[in-house]
This record gives C-alpha cells, sequence and structure tokens, in this order.
C-alpha cells in the first residue's frame, strides 16, 4: 500500500530543465535500493527465485561411510553440478519430501542431507 505513496513521491521526471549534461550520475550511487543485484536461483526446496548471494549452493558429495550425501558449498566454488536452497530449515525440508537433490544434482537414490542441516543450525 506505501508502494503508492513513493510512486507519487517519485514523480515521472522532477528534472527537465538541464540542458547540459553535468550530471553523470555514478551508478553505484543508489546503493539504498539494493534488490535484484546479479543471478538469480531458484530454490530446490520453496521453489521461489532469490539472489545468488543469498541463496545456498548445495553439491553431492559422499559422507565418511561413502554414501551419497549433500553438502553446502560454501564458497560457490565448487566445480560440478549444483542446487539451490534458501538458508532455511523449511526450505530444507520441502526439498526432501520433494526428493529435489536427486532430480537436481541428477543422482539416484536417497541422499544425506544431514550436513546441510547442521549447517542451518536445524532449530
Ligand atoms: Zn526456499
Amino acid at each position: 500500500m506505501s508502494a503508492r505513496a513513493r510512486l507519487h513521491a517519485a514523480g515521472p521526471d522532477a528534472r527537465l530543465s538541464s540542458p547540459s549534461r553535468r550530471h553523470p550520475r555514478p551508478p553505484a550511487a543508489d546503493t539504498a535500493a539494493e534488490v535484484v543485484v546479479g543471478p538469480v536461483r531458484t530454490c530446490v526446496g520453496c521453489r521461489n527465485a532469490g539472489p545468488r548471494s543469498v541463496l545456498l549452493r548445495v553439491v553431492a558429495a559422499t559422507t565418511d561411510a561413502g554414501d551419497p550425501a549433500v553438502v553446502v558449498d560454501v564458497r560457490r566454488a565448487l566445480p560440478g553440478r549444483g542446487a539451490w536452497l534458501h538458508p532455511d530449515p523449511r526450505c530444507l525440508e520441502l526439498a526432501e519430501r520433494r526428493r529435489a537433490f536427486p532430480r537436481a544434482l541428477r543422482l539416484a537414490g536417497p541422499l544425506d542431507t544431514s550436513a546441510v542441516r547442521e549447517h542451518l543450525g536445524d532449530d
């Protein structure tokens, strides 16, 4: 509801009288509107999109016992196929229920997600 007020305040083009180009207006200036910056990814849990910088990247790995598992790629730099997840236990739960990890990572069978759960601090 307050969006309307903002639109009104902004106006279409308040400054028309500026013949010279003395206002280069550096793009880095409005950090106030730090909304969608950079690439967007889709959470495999809730299926909503979010900025890449917010979502966790998870990749396939194996546990100490040699079982297939999912781990958090903290630096988002590991090679191979990855899946994206909000740092939210609910999204992890949804992803597990939907078997989203095996699908996203192109793996068969259940995957151990305890490492991801730990990372989220399951509460
Ligand atoms: Zn999510």
